[in-house]
């Protein structure tokens, strides 16, 4: 597929989902994993000290898993049906309305991006069905032609190089185009380095100024109303 005029895009955007489009979405992401892991399991574990920010879903699964005492083996065993489980309680979980929860400047830059022909994709740490619905829901969805979630890749950076690839695979995008990753996390700048694509980091989510700083990012910004594709990929 390619852009309305039939022409490969002019660049990839790829966006973070929680701290980055979204901020403060609610428990219900959290109260999914943890009803997983009660029903799957049968145990009542905590993910309340647990620093999601920046994690995979997968791995947040794993950890109150293995903190309870459960083997790893019994972990990759469970994981496809925690996997299954945790999206599905999810969906009917999510509030029916998240546009409120949107960054700022976050539906402008979208629109820019649409308007100049490039291409955005999601890279996230979500379960696939868990990122989707947060779009549909805080009605971003119509801006993402795909997106790269928590089960296809052991790392971030592996989930950013599937979505590269992807793009490139389906014509898309050429090998030359430029890519940028915009994440609110020190793992989002590490993932975009890890690839060799342009590192936006916004301080939306947790980590503070300071700290994606000493990441240096390729750009630092308060939040994406400061964002300009141009401005990004010069
Ligand atoms: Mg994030």
């Amino acid at each position: 597929m390619r852009n309305a005029n039939g022409r490969q895009a002019p660049a990839l955007v790829l966006f973070d989902i929680d701290g980055t489009l979204l901020r403060r979405a609610g428990p219900h992401h959290r109260e999914a994993l943890v009803e997983a892991v009660r029903r799957v399991a049968g145990i009542e574990a905590s993910l309340d000290h647990i620093p999601v920010q920046g994690m995979l879903d997968r791995d947040i699964l794993a950890t109150m898993l293995r903190e309870s005492g459960i083997s790893d083996r019994m972990i990759r065993k469970w994981m496809p049906l925690l996997v299954r489980r945790a999206q599905w309680i999810y969906a009917r979980r999510c509030p029916e309305d998240l546009s409120e929860k949107v960054c700022p400047g976050v539906a402008p830059f979208l629109e820019s991006i649409r308007a100049a022909g490039a291409l955005a994709g999601l890279v996230s740490g979500n379960l696939t069905q868990i990122g989707w619905k947060k779009m549909e829901r805080a009605r971003l969805k119509r801006y993402f032609r795909f997106g790269s979630f928590a089960e296809s890749g052991p790392t971030r950076g592996h989930l950013v190089k599937l979505a590269i690839r992807e793009a490139r695979a389906k014509g898309w995008i050429a090998r030359e185009t430029p890519v940028a990753l915009i994440g609110d996390h020190p793992n989002d700048i590490c993932a975009a380095r890890q690839n060799g694509i342009v590192a936006v980091a916004v301080a939306t989510g947790i980590a503070t100024r300071e700290e994606l700083a000493a990441h240096r990012p390729d750009f630092l910004l308060d939040d994406l109303r400061e964002a300009t594709l141009p401005g990004l990929l010069r």
